[in-house]
């Protein structure tokens, strides 16, 4: 059987799922399960009794409770474990009260045990009490003390307990008595899966939780006609949740995302690519007529370009040129025409000439040979015009001007033209032979030339045409002078230069072209101009070009020069946060209220003598080891100051044989440290430099750090007192931030807690953050981080400031709301980053509230910018703890079969969680509205003598939910 259970969040996309290896609610069962007891442990027996609702049930009991040295064994039959590593044993049962059976000797028990024995063999007739390994003793959170036959009441306990890393086919459970009164009414044995469940397009199966791994790794498989974008994967939980899904699949070509699954794209439309979302429409003049189209086809007449985009129309060959006209200027014409009125559907039209030479009557024509010249160019014109030159005096042309598009080529049919015939006039000198040399800057060009050898008459005027060589629209300048500086160029661009020259008969023929390129900068010449290379090129026409070279260097302006002063290599304080101030030779100035950097220092020695006391060794006592720093031994200790009691401190000494550096880095920490008084952050009593060995003495904090300390007291604080705690490191961070000080490794273990519960921030050493946090990993950039607990931007590229430092104080709201769960479990760095990256957050933990998990979330905003400042964090912690009806709604509840109560008073909630034998121990310690119960503790309920820790953990969880619940208790 396989039913749901617990509503799911966004992360965890379904449901667990609990597959039930072994149900035997007793009551209809012939207890077949149950193998018979071998026959010297004949004393438990299977008897009916009625249920609270007058049902009969069947149960197996033992009550040998008037006689010692019992052991009595009830022994299941082979459970299969169907491939479980982690299964879970739920027993219901009822245990009567020693106190409540008249003379009972001492030997009553209230306990039993429970055992597995693990086995291949499913037939074993025997197992040897030496060969079970034990799961559990088990105690009763209610045992019942009378049994008033008229109005019995069976008080029904439940417990569940889990065997781990199962390796064997199956398993027995067994039972053992050592001399209680039990009944035992059912045994449920289960394992969780993660269920099936489609994510991103990949699938990923029915996966039974891990063993003592919380976390298996599951790869997802794309779900027909997907492809992998990133390889998907997602963890499976060890309570049967999804986590951390990674990586995606997409739609192939042809197919679109529609409720996880990939559907073919329908008639009409199509999609082209993968990381396409969905299918489209096909544009105009296409169609796709089957499902599944990558791409539609072009209608007939239309075509597609090899490099259009598949979204863009079909396309045709444009029209024919229209409105051509010639403008002949003796031996030049100018081709001007309109563009074609149908361009095609597309703006990439160009034009091209032929060029046919007709004898007179016009009947006869040969193309023209490479004699006639086209300006810009004969071939791929952009805009509706040319200059065609060099052509013969007197003569017929008759010209062809053709358009085409990106997709004539494909197109059968014959190209749009025009023709335009030409008459050419009689000119002047034909031939001219120019010298030409030039000079060059950035926006000129200085030519000069010499005319014709032989001209036909007197030179009236040179004309000069030019063109930037790639575009269409040329420039003539007429000078009557044989020198021309163009300008108004643009700089490090080719233009073509031709020069011809008129006389009285007419214009003569253009010299060959010149290609120049101004220059990129302005360049000096060094010496006189007129004494510069002079380079002769002739030419095909007889031209000359001379040219300067012009031979210049750039003087180099300034002298880049400039050293690195390299101070803080490890835990830099960033510059774009820190406001340094130079104020040596000082202790914390009053209203001085910006850290000093103890690199700022030329003399560290100074900083440690700034702000540290130093201290005589002969008032301190080191009592006891308590820890490991990067540097040495940490002590537990007293101090004696004078005029005051003697103090607890911590101790902190530099083991022998340190270097030099190791000493500052050491004593760095005190510079820092001494630097803030607060108190949530770690107070400095003074250092001991003046003799060895090297001592650091900070106040003592009994309960040590806090990820070891939550994981110590798992369940047992209430919301408001984990509040409680996260508000103190709240107000720390805030005391910092407005120091301009950056912690970089703000993790729960480097808070410290002392007897209070009060948490101190400490760990301020300069090197901590490289080398002595084990969570410290090297990124790709070389530095040493702590991934899990640091902002993208702080691991992509170090940018630590107060807002990386909110991120980590995100992941300490986790760790604290957990008790001390690892941040993405067993997760490698490398699928954190990735994970990160991709948008996935932590999930709430166990019995968050929802307004907990938000803050998170507002810390963990990719954008620092977003997230909130440790004042803001500070309020609303003092909001929530001022108003516990704010933590009521928990991110994910409860199961909602649980039944629930409405209770006013301290007793009604006692009878309600039936805790009811402590109604009086509640009153008279004072505890006498349910407000005031709100912030009892496990040591004040030591005190009223609630001791067993079942109990005290009923009372804390029902605590808790009253807190976040109201009246309305949950049992
Ligand atoms: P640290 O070198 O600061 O990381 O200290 C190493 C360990 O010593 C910590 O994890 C604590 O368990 C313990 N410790 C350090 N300082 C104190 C203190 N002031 N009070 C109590 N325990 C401390």
């Amino acid at each position: 059987r396989i039913f749901p259970v617990n509503a799911s969040t966004p992360q965890q996309p379904s449901p667990p799922l609990f597959c039930i290896l072994l149900s035997c609610h007793l009551t209809h069962s012939a207890l077949s399960f149950l193998s018979k007891p071998p026959s010297s442990y004949p004393q438990w027996e299977e008897i009916s009794v009625m249920d609270e609702r007058n049902t009969p049930m069947r149960t197996y009991q033992v009550c040998n409770v008037m006689e010692a040295n019992q052991n009595n064994w009830l022994r299941t039959r082979h459970i299969s474990r169907e491939g479980a590593q982690r299964v879970y044993i739920e027993i219901k049962f009822t245990l009567r009260d020693c106190n409540s059976l008249p003379g009972v000797p001492g030997t009553c028990k209230e306990t039993f045990n429970m055992y597995y024995y693990e086995s291949n063999n499913a037939n074993l007739w025997f197992i040897k009490e030496s060969q079970y390994v034990k799961i559990d003793t088990i105690a009763a959170d209610e045992s019942f003390t009378q049994v008033d036959v008229g109005d019995r009441v069976m008080k029904l306990n439940t417990e569940v307990r889990d065997i781990s890393n199962l390796s064997k086919k199956g398993f027995y459970l067994a039972f053992q008595d050592l001399g209680a009164c039990i009944a035992l009414v059912s045994v449920r044995v289960f394992y969780k899966k993660c269920p099936l469940t489609v994510l991103n397009l990949a699938q990923f199966p029915d996966t039974i939780t891990g063993g003592d791994t919380a976390l298996v790794e599951v790869h997802g498989m794309c779900v027909n006609s997907s492809e992998e974008f990133e390889a998907p994967k997602m963890y499976c939980s060890a309570d049967g949740g999804w986590l951390v899904p990674i990586g995606r699949c997409v739609c192939k070509p042809g197919f679109e995302e529609n409720k996880d699954v990939c559907q073919p794209c329908r008639p009409g439309t199509y999609k082209a690519s993968a990381t396409d979302a969905y299918c489209t429409k096909c544009p105009p003049h296409s169609s796709s007529s089957q499902e599944q189209a990558v791409e539609c086809a072009c209608e007939k007449g239309f075509y597609r370009a090899e490099t259009d985009p598949r979204s863009m129309s079909c396309t045709r060959p444009p029209s024919a040129p229209e409105n051509p006209i010639s403008t002949v200027n003796e031996t030049c014409v100018t081709l001007e025409w309109s563009p074609p009125r149908d361009t095609g559907g597309r703006g990439d039209i160009t034009y091209s000439l032929h060029c046919r030479k007709c004898s007179g009557d016009g009947r006869k024509c040969m193309p023209c040979g490479g004699s006639v010249h086209f300006v810009p160019r004969q071939f791929g014109l952009s805009s509706a015009t040319v200059l065609v030159t060099d052509l013969q005096p007197d003569s017929n042309y008759s010209f062809t001007v053709e358009s085409q598009n990106g997709v004539s080529d494909l197109s059968p049919t014959p190209r749009g033209t025009v023709v335009i015939n030409v008459t050419t006039s009689q000119t002047g000198e034909s031939s001219m032979s120019v010298v030409l040399k030039e000079r060059r800057s950035k926006d000129s060009v200085t030519l000069a030339w010499q005319g014709p050898e032989r001209p036909n008459g007197a030179i009236v005027e040179y004309e000069v045409i030019y063109y930037e060589k790639r575009e269409q629209n040329y420039t003539v300048l007429k000078t009557r002078s044989n020198m021309m500086t163009v300008d108004g160029l643009k700089p490090g661009t080719t233009y073509v230069f031709r020069v011809r020259a008129r006389t009285d008969g007419g214009y003569g023929s253009y010299g060959g072209e010149i290609e120049l390129e101004t220059s990129h900068e302005d360049v000096f010449a060094i010496g006189d101009p007129n004494q510069s290379t002079i380079l002769a090129v002739s030419i095909a026409g007889g031209i000359v070009l001379l040219i300067f070279l012009v031979t210049c260097f750039v003087v180099s302006g300034s002298m880049h020069s400039f050293f690195r002063h390299c101070g803080y290599i490890k835990a830099k304080q960033d510059p774009d946060e820190e406001k340094m101030q130079f104020q040596h030779g000082r202790v914390k100035l009053p209203g001085s209220r910006t850290y000093i950097h103890p690199h700022t220092y030329e003399d560290p020695n100074q900083a440690v003598r700034d702000f540290a006391k130093e201290i005589d060794a002969s008032n301190i006592r080191i009592e006891r080891v308590i820890g490991a720093g990067e540097f040495g031994e940490v002590c537990s200790g007293r101090l004696r100051v004078q005029g005051k009691r003697e103090i607890y401190v911590a101790i902190k000494s530099l083991k022998a044989g340190y270097s030099d550096k190791q000493r500052r880095d050491f004593l760095s920490e005190a510079s820092i440290m001494g630097q803030f008084d607060h108190p949530n952050i770690i107070r400095l009593e003074g250092v001991v430099t003046r003799c060895k060995p090297v001592m650091i003495i900070t106040e003592f904090m009994e309960n040590g750090s806090l990820d070891t300390f939550l994981k110590k007291h798992d369940g047992q604080f209430t919301v408001i007192q984990l509040v409680g705690m996260l508000r103190g490191i709240a107000s720390g961070m805030k005391y910092l931030s407005d120091m301009s000080y950056v912690h970089r490794d703000l993790a729960a273990r480097n808070i410290l807690v002392n007897s209070n519960l009060v948490c101190k921030v400490s760990d301020f050493g300069l090197s901590r953050v490289l080398e002595d946090d084990p969570e410290a990993a090297y990124t790709t950039r070389g530095g040493k981080i702590p991934i899990r607990w640091t902002a993208p931007e702080a691991i992509a590229y170090r940018k630590f400031t107060s807002a990386s430092d909110v991120w980590s104080y995100g992941i300490v709201m986790w760790e604290v709301i957990s008790y001390g769960e690892r941040p993405y479990w067993e997760m490698s760095n490398q699928d954190v980053i990735k994970a990160i990256d991709e948008g996935y957050r932590l999930p709430a933990p166990m019995d968050c509230p929802v307004v907990l998990h938000q803050l998170m979330l507002d810390c963990w905003e990719k954008g620092r910018s977003d997230r909130p400042k440790f004042g803001q964090i500070v309020t609303i912690l003092d909001k929530l703890i001022r108003n516990p009806a704010s933590l009521r709604e928990l991110a994910n509840s409860s199961d909602p079969s649980t039944p629930e109560f409405s209770v006013n008073t301290v007793d009604e909630w006692l009878e309600a969680i039936k805790m009811g034998q402590y109604k009086e121990s509640f009153s008279s310690a004072g505890y006498v509205s349910l407000d005031s119960v709100l912030y009892v503790s496990v040591s004040e309920l030591a005190k009223m003598g609630v001791n067993l820790a079942g109990h005290q953990k009923k009372i804390l969880s029902s605590v808790q939910s009253l807190q976040t619940q109201g009246t309305h208790v949950q049992v």
